[in-house]
């Protein structure tokens, strides 16, 4: 991972030097800006490996900075928190964002998710190209990262797609919270169960699925989730 690019986001200049000299230190170059629009023309610019960004930034917020920037590519974000609400957190995720971390956070942490964030970039890249999968009336294509439901498109962040994607491949095949958060984020911690669960919650809104009998995403109590039997291809 030496030599990727980071782009850092931070106002505090303090918080922004240390995560700069960590990342350095592994490796990755790294570039800083202190506000959302630099953030925003640096990303178009150069087009950055990962962004990490302050959740509260001057001038623009960085939930808005996090939508604007995925606008034209998918750029993955680690978002930075001063908040620890757990609304926060989920509307980061709905922004596009691919982690979060909670200040004050450790600088090893740090790094640990920034290399699980690149190595899932890494995997999905690298992953042969594969046909779309045709459940009941859901298209999954992993090539062009698109789901449409009854021919309409649903728009998923990148996180919402590995879910539903790692779930269709395999219907029927129960897939435990911690194992699903190892395979779509590439860590587990603590908090991961309602981390995974959310995460779900906000798919089966997406696709109209939430009714006591699910069409898609069926949940096994106590254990994780399993996609539907019986659409198969
Ligand atoms: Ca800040």
């Amino acid at each position: 991972m030496t030599g990727r690019e980071v782009l850092v986001v931070e106002d505090e200049e303090a918080i922004a030097e240390a995560v700069r000299a960590r990342l350095v230190s592994e490796g990755f170059s790294v570039r800083m800006v202190h506000d959302g629009p630099k953030a925003i023309t640096a990303v178009a610019e150069r087009r950055p490996d990962l962004v990490v960004l302050d959740l509260m930034l001057p001038g623009m917020d960085g939930l808005e900075v996090c939508r604007e920037i995925q606008k034209d590519a998918w750029v993955p974000v680690l978002m930075l928190t001063a908040r620890t609400e757990e609304a926060d957190k989920v509307a980061g995720f709905a922004a596009g964002a691919d982690d979060y971390l909670t200040k004050p956070f450790s600088l090893r942490e740090l790094v640990v998710r920034v290399r699980a964030i690149l190595r899932r970039m890494d995997r999905i890249r690298q992953a042969p190209a594969t046909e779309p999968i045709q459940r009941f009336d859901l298209t999954v294509d992993p090539a062009r990262r698109r789901v449409l439901r009854d021919g309409a498109e649903v728009t998923l962040t990148p996180l919402e797609f590995e879910i539903l994607l790692t779930l269709a491949r395999s219907p029927g095949v129960v897939f435990g919270r911690d194992e699903l958060m190892d395979r779509v984020w590439g860590y587990r911690d603590y908090a991961g169960g309602r981390v995974v669960d959310s995460h779900v919650a906000r798919i089966r809104r997406k696709l109209g699925d939430e009714a006591a009998d699910p069409t898609y995403i069926r949940t096994v109590h106590g254990v994780g989730y399993a996609f539907v039997e019986g659409g198969g291809d």
